[in-house]
């Protein structure tokens, strides 16, 4: 009996001998079919056997580490330290509330932490990969996790290969496995069998799980899947790591270490000369208020929720954010270099213009509906009387990879849109695909890769063997020695260069300055015993038959977002493989433009400059047509050395190095290949140039939202610091005690300001310049801000603890009172910097339409009042906290001490404007 899966059981319970094996013994013992592979459900019972192809995740730290690890930071040990100075004096009660607020600190912040992660987790989850496969002897795409042993996978170059696989069959495979075998230059592979004792990186016959592809195709079948996999069998546990760091929050942990070592300067000062007039207990509660007053205990918590706010803002829109520091990168963006085609443009092809046998026609209708008509002068043509079109139409339908399918009554392209164009094209003249098909036969093909810019097919026809070729006029004519004209006979092209050049590149202009992408086809006969072809066939010889011209509209909503994007100070620059007259014409349509101007170069002339005048033209150009890759790269270093902070999309297997280089690379969620995908900062799940502008949008507005945290946090921190400070010196009762730093620093400011984290954008934020990346965290203008407002935060502790204290010789009650001003000051502070007031103001004049987001902001007023009612009437907090309950004169009192902050932030907002 032959050993099969079923009759032996698992494949990872076999030896690893697959690349020993004669491809006939794989598929016999896979039980599987080279032409047909699995059935569905067949396919369907394997998945319950083995299980999905993925990995295990690894499980992430436990709970309680997490938890743990909050008190990790230098501030909680040492008000953990400062707690247990006071258990050691005998102050219970001070010691337990000192641990108790320090410990709901590190509950919020390992909540908020926690949900920031899972969010991102999710979204990196949401982000699958798709495989070719053949099932029931049909090509379909499914998710790589349903793959099962057996199945008959197809690979082209930019795929991430899914599972282990035998291969079967491979044209030209090149596949990079560094990933596995620490080899970084791609492997080629093959189909022939090997030793047994060959080392893993040598096993060319096999595509190992986590490989690329980057050159060739390649069929091979799965033969081992998830943990079973090379690369599970190493890593066993994938490692599921979300990092929460980004520049910036690594740029606060420097400055908090920094600062901290000051705040313990500080307070060593105010110990020795606390001590000079006051016991041991006093100088040490005077010393560690300091500390605890001069650190911003809720600011890391709310940086980590604002960054895990904009992730999801941006993920509604569109963008998904695969490295968190490029939340923070995107509001400084200052160029964005987009594809031209399915990006800034619908990638709905409508062939409108034909050149074939010297005749210009012009073709009727639009998308890919069949419906619509072939005319030459405003007339109909009738079909047998135009031999040279009739080829020209042939050679489109032929050399294609795509079909048309009609779905819920639209006809939709399944492949290709430049090729789904052609299809229409023909069938409009009344050419069916699939009969075509059945008469001239496929035998091979070299599929499309805008590295060469053409496409070649094989056929066999009654009339001898044929190689149908279609691609940009550039690379089609320059191969071309005959031409078909009208009469149907291929007649040599006399003077091959002039003609080219007069003729035929002029109606490529013509179709070109319209907008329209051209495409040339071409054909040429070869021998009967051709079963091959390759790019040495068709190097030259061949017949031109003429070009298609197609339509590809921009997208309305891109047309927007450039426009948006260039108010903002971002410049958008179209990068494409097209014609460059295409592209200009588009650019032009849709408004690119540097000064006005459209200036166009081709990947030919950027590849004859040197690194200063590329970065000229980098700088001044809006159009780069023709371009390779690898010159996407140069185009982003040649900006990076003016300075610009560069957004850059890219979709195929060589954009990688690009999209690594910028600063926010971004790949196609849809039409993106694996490789892009991985190397890429930011996905576009509906691969629309608006969404780039959406997410700078949000970019944008995270980062001053950051920023309003920050400068709500510190004047708090500014005005009991210097509080203390003072007093301290001046040898005056402290007028504010640790226990109610901490509350107001932990308690109260989290209420308050992590709803800052959820504020709407600002109307303009997309009608300012960009950030400039190197601006520090606190420019000038922002210290003067925060200084001003310490200063009024520390007039109103200092004035009303002195005054009550005076008035009253209560000192609970003058530290509730001056507590409860601060907050009040504060509350208006918050407003002064929300948006609230001003979308108020503009949702009742009619600017804006969406609805004004009140709660976050309003929950947050709201819960510091109940708490500050808290802080003052609760006998038990009393107690604790050392607090006195307020009448209802004293409250008022309070408010109306705190209200001059509305004069006072009005005036440090136009110091220091807060959007
Ligand atoms: P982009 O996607 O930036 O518009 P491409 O690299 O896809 O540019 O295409 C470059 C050129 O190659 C096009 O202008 C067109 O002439 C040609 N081309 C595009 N798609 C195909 C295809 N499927 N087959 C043959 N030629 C193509
Ligand atoms: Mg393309």
């Amino acid at each position: 009996m032959v050993q099969t899966i079923s009759s032996v059981g698992l494949p990872q319970e076999q030896p690893k001998v697959w690349h020993t094996l004669e491809t006939a013994t794989a598929i016999a013992y896979l039980e599987t079919d080279l032409e047909k592979g699995l059935s569905s459900v067949e396919a369907k019972r394997r998945l319950t056997d083995f299980g999905a192809n993925e990995l295990t995740a690894k499980k992430g730290k436990p709970w309680w580490l997490k938890f743990l690890l909050q008190f990790n930071q230098p501030l909680l040990i040492i008000l953990l330290g400062a707690g247990l100075v006071k258990a050691i004096s005998g102050s219970f009660v001070n010691a337990g509330v000192i641990w108790g607020v320090t410990t709901t600190n590190a509950i919020i912040g390992f909540i908020q932490e926690s949900k920031a992660e899972s969010a991102i987790a999710a979204l990196a989850k949401a982000i699958t990969t798709e495989t070719t496969v053949i099932r029931d002897g049909k090509k379909l795409r499914v998710q790589s996790r349903e793959l099962v042993p057996g199945d008959l996978v197809m690979l082209a170059s930019g795929d991430k290969v899914p599972a282990d696989l035998r291969l079967v069959q491979v044209r030209n495979l090149q596949v990079d496995e560094s990933a596995l075998t620490g080899e970084s230059v791609a492997v080629e592979k093959n189909t022939q069998i090997l030793k047994a004792d060959t080392p893993l990186a040598e096993r060319k016959n096999m595509a190992y799980a986590g490989g690329f592809v980057t050159f060739g195709q390649a069929m091979g079948i799965v033969v081992a899947t998830g943990n079973a996999t090379e690369t599970g069998r190493i890593s066993q546990l994938m490692e599921r790591h979300t990092d929460l760091s980004t520049p910036l929050t690594r740029k606060f942990d420097k400055f908090s270490q920094s600062w901290l070592r000051v705040v313990l300067g500080l307070a060593t000062l105010t110990f020795v000369v606390g001590l000079s007039y006051r016991d041991l207990q006093d100088a040490l509660e005077a010393a560690v208020t300091l500390t605890v007053s001069a650190i911003p205990e809720g600011l890391p918590a709310v940086v980590t929720v604002t960054l895990a706010i904009g992730v999801s803002r941006m993920a509604q829109r569109h963008a998904i954010i695969r490295k968190l520091p490029a939340v923070e990168t995107l509001g400084s963006a200052t160029v964005v270099c987009s594809d031209k085609t399915g990006t800034l443009t619908e990638n709905q092809m409508t062939v409108q213009a034909i050149y074939a046998g010297g005749h210009q026609y012009e073709v009727t209708g639009v998308g890919y509906a069949p419906e619509g008509e072939i005319l030459v002068n405003d007339q109909p043509i009738s079909l047998n009387s135009e031999k040279g079109l009739q080829e020209c139409l042939i050679a489109g339908l032929l050399c294609n990879d795509s079909h048309l399918e009609k779905k819920n009554g639209k006809w939709v392209v399944v492949g290709d849109p430049t090729e789904g164009a052609l299809i229409t094209s023909a069938k409009k003249a009344g050419f069916s695909q699939s009969a075509l098909a059945n008469e001239m036969p496929r035998l091979d093909g070299i599929p499309f890769e805008s590295e060469f810019q053409y496409m070649a097919t094989l056929h066999e026809t009654p009339r001898g063997k044929i190689i149908y070729v279609k691609g940009s006029a550039e690379a089609i004519l320059k191969r071309c020695t005959l031409l078909l004209s009208t009469d149907g006979q291929p007649h040599p092209i006399d003077c091959v260069e002039t003609f080219r050049q007069t003729t035929i590149e002029r109606e490529v202009n013509i179709m070109a300055r319209q907008g329209l992408r051209v495409l040339a086809l071409a054909k040429k006969s070869v021998s009967n015993d051709q079963i091959t072809v390759d790019h040495g066939d068709i190097d030259t010889g061949l017949i031109f038959l003429g070009l298609q011209g197609m339509i590809d509209p921009p997208r309305e909503s891109a047309t927007k977002a450039v426009q948006a994007c260039q108010e903002a100070g971002i410049q958008v620059k179209m990068i494409t493989g097209d014609h460059a007259v295409t592209a200009q014409a588009i650019a032009r349509r849709m408004g690119i433009n540097k000064n006005g101007s459209v200036l166009a170069f081709t990947g030919a002339e950027l590849a004859q400059m040197d690194k200063q005048e590329l970065a000229h033209v980098a700088e001044e150009g809006v159009v780069f047509a023709r371009v390779a890759p690898e010159q996407k790269l140069r185009l982003v270093e040649a900006l990076q050395s003016k300075g610009e902070i560069v957004a850059m999309t890219g979709d195929g297997v060589n954009d990688a190095p690009a999209l690594k280089q910028a600063d926010i690379g971004i790949a196609m969620g849809g039409a993106g290949t694996e490789v892009a995908k991985e190397a890429a900062d930011m996905l576009l799940t509906d691969d629309n140039f608006a969404s780039i502008e959406a997410a700078v949008e949000e970019g944008r507005a995270v980062y001053k939202n950051l920023l309003k945290a920050i400068y709500f946090i510190l004047p708090v921190n500014g005005g009991e610091s210097m509080t203390i400070l003072l007093s301290t010196l001046l040898s005056r009762e402290l007028p504010i005690l640790s226990l109610q730093v901490l509350w107001l620093n932990m308690l109260n400011s989290i209420t308050m300001t992590v709803p800052l984290a959820f504020e709407p954008k600002a109307k303009n934020v997309m009608k300012q310049p960009p950030r400039h990346p190197n601006e520090p965290l606190l420019s000038s203008s922002r210290m003067k801000r925060i200084l001003a407002i310490s200063l009024f935060n520390w007039i109103v502790i200092f004035g009303v603890f002195e005054y009550i204290e005076y008035t009253t010789g209560n000192l609970n009650l003058a530290r509730t009172m001056a507590i409860n001003s601060l907050i009040a000051g504060r509350i208006f502070y918050l407003l002064s910097i929300s948006q609230l007031i001003p979308n108020l103001i503009a949702k009742m004049d009619g600017t804006i339409e969406e609805n004004v987001d009140i709660p976050a902001i309003g929950f947050g007023i709201v819960g510091a009042i109940i708490l500050q009612i808290i802080f003052a009437h609760v006998p038990l907090i009393n107690q604790v906290f050392e607090t006195a309950p307020l009448n209802f004169q004293q409250w008022l009192f309070c408010l109306a001490v705190g209200s001059p902050m509305i004069i006072w932030a009005a005036v440090v907002n136009k110091i220091d404007p807060p959007n």
